[in-house]
């Protein structure tokens, strides 16, 4: 089969060398190939993303010398390549995780989740394990048609151990209801989650391999429970290690001074982003 990439920003803000890297070693990873790079701008955050982010994304990649042969500024047989455009889409997919009763309404709110949590969740991982005592018995929510103003959560199997094997991270292993719990595939504002539409998009685009970093690799376990429950092939996975600031901090969006743009304009070069050392781009 072909090999089919992605890049998948999310326009919060400016990307910063951390994005950088990673984008170029998914650029790197579909050229040895002789694959297809897609683009695509995960923007279903309506709060946060905002337009001009999305522009500026592309702009900075160009300006680093990635190219990608479909996206939202060259089309491609998957138009659009924007998330947000693409909402029937994720209700077709809901329908079909519906279908397969794997998926329940959830009125709980984070309030409730916290009272009931007796085990920490991880730095790396902000979702709080969902308590199984707040489940409701299998087959709530059959008789939904549409998902509505609710959320909706995957009931993951739990005690199940997934694994999986990483190009860059070698083999992985994570367990349902340890490691992560049950967790959302419909938000109640109308809006799929961020793992349903990758899932669905990865799948429609035909990408055969996910190269992101390594902040998504325990997302990769409940991805690979909706490809099961859906019936498709997963792709492979390769999660690039995240690059740390000079005090051991993941770099944010809003780490100043290491947006592109910024370093950019301080007469940083490409070639000088994608291969210095933290120490020398941060002065
Ligand atoms: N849009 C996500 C982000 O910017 C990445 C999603 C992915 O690569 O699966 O963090």
């Amino acid at each position: 089969m072909a090999y089919r990439g992605r890049l998948a920003p999310t326009p919060t803000g400016h990307l910063h060398v951390g994005h950088a890297r990673t984008f170029a070693l998914a650029a790197q990873r579909a050229r040895e190939a002789n694959g297809i790079l897609i683009y695509r701008t995960e923007d279903l955050d309506t709060g946060r993303c905002r337009p001009e982010f999305a522009a500026a994304a592309i702009e900075d990649l160009h300006w680093l010398g990635l190219k990608w042969s479909e996206g939202p500024d060259v089309g491609g047989p998957h138009t659009p390549y924007v998330q947000s455009l693409r909402l029937p889409w994720f209700r077709d997919v809901w329908q079909c995780l519906h279908a397969s009763g794997n998926i329940y309404p959830c009125d709980k709110s984070r309030k409730d989740v916290e009272r009931c949590l007796s085990a920490p969740h991880t730095e790396d991982d902000a979702e709080p394990i969902f308590p199984t005592e707040l489940r409701p018995s299998v087959g709530a929510g059959r008789e939904a048609r549409e998902p509505g103003a609710m959320n909706w959560r995957f009931r993951v199997p739990d005690g199940e151990s997934i694994s999986f094997h990483d190009a860059i991270q070698g083999p992985q292993t994570f367990i349902a209801g340890k490691d992560f719990g049950d967790f959302l595939v419909w938000r109640k504002d109308g809006f799929p989650s961020y793992e349903l539409a990758v899932v669905a998009d990865d799948h429609a685009m035909g990408v055969t391999e996910v190269v992101r970093g390594a902040d998504l690799i325990l997302s990769t376990a409940r991805q690979l429970l909706l490809y099961r429950a859906l019936g498709w092939t997963s792709p492979a996975w390769a999660h690039a290690p995240l690059i740390l600031d000079n005090n051991g901090k993941r770099l944010a969006k809003r780490t100043s001074g290491l947006s592109i743009r910024e370093l950019r304009k301080n007469g940083y070069t490409p070639t000088e982003i994608l291969s210095a050392s933290m120490e020398n781009l941060q002065k």
